[in-house]
């Protein structure tokens, strides 16, 4: 019942509480008033029992004297009612002594002596026992004789059944008797009054036992019978009551939780009505505040989520603004609202949007110019600001028919991204709610605008190169593939030129990082000078410039502008107030002719700029066939050589150079070799170098060069040992690690490891030179390779930490005939002398050009006339042998005729 009609948790609970506090005292105090009272009435009935047998006593002793009062008169022979038959009895006999009473079984016998004879009568029990019909209803008597024990009478009123003769039995039997007694599962009170006769009739004492059923009288009340279902009744009534008083108490906690329930599922709709004076009834109007107040939040979440969700959708921002607006006046207590959106170009001019409280739709959009001090208002407008209406101008006046406004600024990294104004109709509408309210709105307008501010910065990011603002790769390929499209339909050309610094590492190296970046944006900016609006100019990166002449429909005006372009380069430059210089060379591909995809087009552009650097710089070339074929060409020995680097199918060539004045072998000069190759060293070595392996090239030539020559036998091994490196192998910062760990590794001196150094621009290169000072003070030997090529500045030769100049072939072809040939070897060697430096001259292949070196006071030499290169160390091992054995230490002059034979010995290579 209860769990039905309560559904509540806590009123059931109450309800069991109710019953137990109810039904605890009553069964309690039902149980211990039964109790009290029956022991009451039952000490009462003992009590009444007594008095009953007293009076029964008094009553017998009455009668008893009635019948010795008769008993004289018995004698002359009438036979009273109270005898029934009487003994010897003397017409006159006075002398009578004391009666005896004799009690025989079933009857009473009453002796008296007389002078003759002894008077005997039967008293007739009927009339005797007569007086004991006055005994109190639901009582039984017995009677017996104390001292013969024998039961004299037992009886009781009529209906009061009880089986008296073996009860007394049992009774009788016990010996000492309490005042209850049990029998037959029934109890008894008991009560006993002895009567001591002795004094009138000696002899006999009587004892009267009085019984009757002990809850006689309890039960003649039925308490005993009523009494639970008394307990029941009023703990049932208890129940109902506390029922019916419990499910008023509990309908509004009942209410309360439905309303939670719903709450909880969002549905803030109906509110609960609890019409009491009492704390439910607070607790109910708080409630539905709470109600309020959360149905407003969640409907501002709600709206912050959707707009959440449309800013991160991308939405444009008028979208989102939109919907801020529209959904505003539940966010804000304002009657007008109005965001304003700076330009991007113009910071004076905002784009407005405005909303009114009464009509909640969102205005058009109109345009407003800002004041120098309004600007500097919304600047400082942090917090919402008291401002006049007019604020807006007066094309909101109608609108706002207000008379006072807030002002709050939109900042994103402290620039201002716009405006909110609110309109309110009374100065008391501004409250701290209200500007609170303000600047959560005004916090999300924020986000709106800086999502869109970040991806306006995330686009430039991944379109424009950071140092110049130049459209970066990305965008160039952009551009060029619509750029490509676009020509295409119209059937008409275009061209695209790749620029690239020539010596711009250089000028990075002398002015420092911040001095490269000036320049590079210095350039940058020629170049969009020189170019048309409708042109592209990008940086890929590093030093590459890619112009897009969209305009541009024939070769020779392509020509014409890179041209210019150059020029306009060349000329010194201003940077951090250092003149600088940089020249540049350019490659040109037409639309369509020289590609008509992007990627063709900008790899051949590419290709062609490279002609322009391999013809030695500071021009322009067009992209031709040629370029197209020799470019495929190295495409295809630049996968091929990766693969036999990593297969290790390179070998090593081993060139002997000859110390001309005492005959011995000098050094050895490694050259790398590519066998089963139609790629010979110079071609190899500079695909590599372009394609970026020559790292990986020199680092294998130089590791196997050092354990190879290790691995000679000692007394065959030259004492140095020549291995070429190429410039951008010394600029790579792992380069002198590399070298270092190579001699650990073969236990080699350093002194017998040489590097040839090539004469380069790059080896003006002060980072390049202090890097060979490190190289020279570890103690190896360097040697400036082909010598008289580059610049072959004289200044540089004094600055460079070289033990060796490698007098270039071209010097020495001829020089035994050729006057100048012979001026400029004199002069390097007089030089190199004086410089504290030897000479070793490259490509003798004569015995003529090898005498007159000799004559010209070169120290070594290296050419055919000797040794051709001989591929495998063994086959240089060989050679040596063969060396010290037929010439030991004899003349140079003497020997060198026979020295050509080495071709024979050894395995010549080219
Ligand atoms: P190089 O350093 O000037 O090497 C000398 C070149 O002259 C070698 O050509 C050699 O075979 C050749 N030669 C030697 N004696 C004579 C002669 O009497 N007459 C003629 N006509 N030529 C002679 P090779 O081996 O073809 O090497 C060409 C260039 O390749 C080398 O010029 C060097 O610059 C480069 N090179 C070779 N191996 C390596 C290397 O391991 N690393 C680097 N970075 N460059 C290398
Ligand atoms: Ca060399
Ligand atoms: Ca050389």
């Amino acid at each position: 019942m209860a769990n039905s009609s309560l559904p509540t948790r806590i009123g059931r609970r109450l309800f069991g509480a109710f019953l137990i506090v109810a039904a605890v005292p009553v069964v309690t105090v039902s149980i211990y008033a039964l109790g009290h009272f029956s022991s009451v009435i039952s000490l009462q009935q003992q009590r009444q029992l007594g008095d009953a047998l007293r009076s029964q006593g008094h009553l017998f002793l009455a009668r008893f004297e009635e019948m010795m009062a008769l008993l004289p008169r018995a004698q002359d022979g009438t036979n009273d009612h109270a005898f029934l038959n009487v003994e010897n009895l003397p017409a006159s006999d006075n002398s009578l002594g004391k009666p005896t009473l004799h009690a025989a079984s079933e009857s009473l016998i009453v002796e008296m002596p007389l002078e003759t004879a002894t008077l005997r009568a039967v008293i007739n029990p009927v009339w005797f026992w007569e007086t004991l019909v006055a005994l109190p209803p639901r009582v039984a008597m017995c009677v017996e004789s104390v001292d013969s024990g024998i039961l004299l009478y037992c009886g009781n009123q009529d209906g009061y059944e009880l089986d008296l003769q073996p009860m007394w039995q049992e009774f009788s039997g016990i010996d000492q008797p309490a005042q209850q007694f049990e029998f037959n599962d029934e109890t008894f009170d008991i009560a006993t009054w002895e009567l001591f006769l002795n004094s009138p009739i000696t002899g006999a004492n009587w004892r009267f036992t009085a019984f009757r059923r002990a809850d006689d009288f309890i039960e003649a009340l039925a308490l005993g019978r009523f009494l639970p279902s008394l307990v029941a009744l009023s703990i049932a009534v208890a129940a109902l009551f506390s029922l019916i008083l419990l499910r008023r108490r509990l309908r509004p906690l009942h209410l309360l939780t439905d309303a939670t329930a719903r709450v909880s599922q969002s549905n803030f709709s109906e509110p609960v009505v609890i019409e009491e004076a009492n704390e439910f009834g607070d607790l109910g109007r708080s409630f539905n505040a709470m109600m309020e107040r959360l149905q407003e939040e969640v409907s501002r979440y709600r709206i912050n989520a959707e707009i959440d969700r449309l800013i991160l959708q991308s939405e444009s921002t008028e979208t989102v603004l939109n919907l801020i607006l529209g959904r505003a006046f539940v966010f804000v207590d304002a009657q007008h609202l109005t965001i304003g959106v700076f330009k991007h170009q113009d910071q004076r001019r905002a784009i407005c949007q405005s909303t009114h409280a009464d009509d909640d739709l969102v205005g058009e959009i109109k345009n407003l110019s800002l004041s120098d001090s309004q600007l500097a208002q919304v600047a400082n407008a942090q917090r919402p600001i008291a401002i006049d209406s007019t604020w807006l101008g007066t094309e909101y006046q109608n609108d706002l028919g207000g008379q006072t406004g807030l002002l709050l600024g939109i900042n994103w990294h402290s620039r201002p991204l716009g405006f909110l104004f609110a309109g309110i109709r009374r100065e008391e509408d501004d409250t701290l709610v209200l500007r609170n309210q303000l600047v959560e709105l005004r916090d999300r307008i924020a986000v709106t605008l800086t999502a869109a501010e970040k991806e306006k910065e995330l686009f430039t990011q991944a379109n424009f190169d950071t140092l110049t603002g130049l459209p970066n790769r990305h965008l160039l390929e952009d551009r060029l593939k619509l750029a490509c499209g676009f020509k295409r339909k119209r059937g008409e050309p275009f061209a695209l030129v790749f620029l690239d610094l020539d010596n711009f590492k250089l000028v990075n190296d002398s002015l420092g990082h911040s001095g490269g970046d000036a320049l590079l944006d210095q350039v940058s900016r020629i170049l969009q000078a020189s170019a048309k609006r409708s042109d592209t100019v990008s940086r890929l990166g590093g030093d590459e410039f890619v112009v897009i002449l969209g305009g541009c429909d024939n070769p020779e005006e392509a020509n014409r502008w890179a041209e210019q372009a150059i020029h306009a380069l060349s000329r010194p430059l201003d940077i951090n107030g250092q003149l600088a210089q940089v020249n540049a060379s350019a490659g040109i591909a037409m639309y369509p002719e020289d590609g008509n995809t992007a990627e063709t087009l900008m790899r051949n552009a590419d290709a062609a700029m490279y002609r322009s650097k391999e013809l030695g710089r500071n021009r322009v070339t067009f992209f031709t066939e040629d370029i197209n074929r020799d470019i495929t060409r190295k495409f295809q020995i630049v996968t091929r050589l990766r693969h036999a680097l990593e297969n290790d199918q390179l070998a090593l060539a081993f060139q002997p150079q000859l110390d001309i004045v005492n005959g011995k072998i000098s050094g050895v000069e490694v050259l790398v070799r590519w066998p089963d190759s139609d790629v010979d060293p110079d071609e190899m070595i500079q695909v590599a170098e372009q394609y970026g392996l020559i790292g990986k090239l020199g680092q294998w030539v130089l590791e196997n060069a050092c354990t190879q020559y290790t691995g000679m036998q000692a007394e065959l091994r030259p004492p140095r040992i020549a291995v070429n490196v190429s410039s951008l192998q010394l600029a790579d910062s792992n380069f002198v690690d590399l070298v270092t760990s190579c001699l650990s590794k073969n236990g080699l001196s350093p002194g017998a490891l040489e590097l040839e150094i090539t004469e380069s621009l790059l080896v003006e290169n002060a980072g390049l030179v202090a890097k060979l000072g490190a190289l020279k003070d570890q103690g190896l030997t360097l040697a400036l390779d082909d010598f008289g090529t580059g610049f072959s500045s004289l200044t540089y030769l004094q600055k460079l930490p070289v033990d060796f100049i490698k007098i270039d072939r071209s010097f020495v072809t001829g020089v035994d005939t050729d006057r100048s040939q012979q001026g400029f070897v004199s002069a390097v060697v007089q030089l190199a002398h004086s410089l504290g430096k030897k000479t070793i001259a490259e490509g003798a292949e004569s015995q003529q050009e090898l005498e007159k070196l000799a004559v010209l006071g070169c120290d070594h030499a290296q050419g055919y006339v000797f040794c051709h290169p001989i591929l495998g160390i063994d086959g240089l091992a060989e050679f040596i042998g063969n060396h010290q054995r037929t010439h030991g230490a004899e003349s140079l002059l003497s020997t060198y005729a026979e020295t050509r034979d080495c071709q024979t010995t050894a395995t010549p290579i080219r």
